[in-house]
């Protein structure tokens, strides 16, 4: 039994909640929609010479939920960007370079897919080939990362409504010859050699913008704000869902600095997707309902900084490799479930925080 005193406290201290208050609606926790933006290669060596070069100062420090992710794939200590993607997309660790496959090469469903089969819908956005490893592990299931045409096939399977990359050559201009732009196009999307094209003429919720044969250019060398541009183009379609968006945005190129062993190359890549990832939280800031996680597939090149200044913006570097390193890599969370993306764990679980901010029941078919 309750002693006297403590339960007119207890009477003294709950009842104002509930006196004199119409109920009101339980306020959704859940998101809508969830950008995920990936800088490939991009780890805290990466971050700071980016933020030295930027005068000190980066849209990173906009975050407020921040954690670490152990990147290790099933069968390496160090993984690749297939494997790491495919922990994101699908919460398994898997071989290096299978896409989309479980260890015993067994097709995963990917977040993209089961966002896709709830009817919100989705996105990716990449600066290399929308083929390449990292974009390609949202929505194909392939043994080999390198078999880009089996992958480029696998994107007839409709789950992706908005696509912007590079890559086209594996659409026109392939080994098999069948051009697979003609069979886009049959699949009812408008398909676009460039995203101003794109930005004018497209009409429906499901475009592909195939901007080059290749990757993109590199940031200095032609690609300009491409990728805020496409962020932008590609949540303004995706919004018009009232079910909400699954969005992959990838920096890819801050890896091909880190292989290349340019340190310039690698802080011009961290600046563009900074600058990304602020207009995309001007876009979640404004919208209230989106959640952005911001993070790497692992870091690339062993990259150390060794000097610098804030003034200038110089940066000096070195290397340990011109491979992928061990090192665990940052999670930035904005946004509805921010929280639960703080702390020390396994790459999978951003698939799994992932799927409990949007709710998805996996148990239950959609
Ligand atoms: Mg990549
Ligand atoms: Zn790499």
């Amino acid at each position: 039994m309750l002693k006297k005193p403590f339960a007119f406290f207890l009477i003294a201290v709950i009842c104002p909640f509930f006196w004199g208050k119409n109920p009101s609606p339980t306020p959704t926790k859940e998101p809508i929609n969830i950008i995920l933006m990936i800088g490939d290669g991009m780890g805290l060596s990466q971050i700071t010479a980016g933020m030295i070069a930027n005068h000190n100062e980066l849209n990173l420090e906009r975050f407020r939920h921040i954690g670490l992710i152990k990147t290790f794939s099933s069968n390496d200590l160090i993984t690749d960007s297939a494997a790491g993607a495919t922990a994101f997309a699908c919460g398994k660790k898997t071989h290096n370079a299978y896409v989309g496959l479980d260890a015993y090469k067994r097709p995963m469903t990917t977040i993209l897919e089961l966002a896709h089969e709830r009817e919100l819908s989705t996105g990716l956005i990449a600066t290399s080939y929308i083929q390449h490893a990292t974009p390609a592990s949202f929505f194909a299931h392939q043994p080999n990362r390198y078999m880009y045409e089996e992958i480029t096939e696998d994107i007839l399977a409709g789950t992706v409504d908005i696509a912007i990359g590079g890559g086209r050559k594996f659409f026109d201009q392939r080994e098999d010859g069948r051009n697979l732009i003609d069979s886009l196009a049959a699949h009812g999307y408008e398909v676009f050699n460039g995203l101003s094209k794109a930005k004018k003429q497209a009409e429906s919720s499901r475009v592909v913008v195939l901007a080059k044969k290749e990757h993109l250019p590199q940031v200095t060398e032609g690609r300009g704000r491409f990728l805020a541009k496409a962020a932008d183009f590609a949540t303004g379609k995706l919004k018009q869902n009232n079910k909400g968006f699954f969005l992959m945005i990838e920096g890819s190129q801050i890896d091909f600095g880190g292989h290349s062993n340019n340190k310039d190359y690698i802080v011009n890549e961290v600046k563009d997707f900074d600058y990304t990832i602020g207009k995309v939280l001007d876009f979640a800031e404004a919208d209230g309902n989106t959640l952005v996680i911001v993070t790497a597939d692992h870091e690339t090149g062993g990259f150390a900084i060794e000097g610098g200044d804030i003034d200038t913006g110089e940066v000096y570097g070195d290397f340990t490799s011109g491979k992928h390193t061990a090192t665990m890599v940052p999670v930035f969370a904005y946004g509805p479930g921010a929280e639960e993306f703080t702390g020390i764990y396994e790459n999978t679980e951003i698939f799994t925080k992932m799927i409990n901010a949007f709710g998805f029941d996996l148990n239950e078919a959609p």
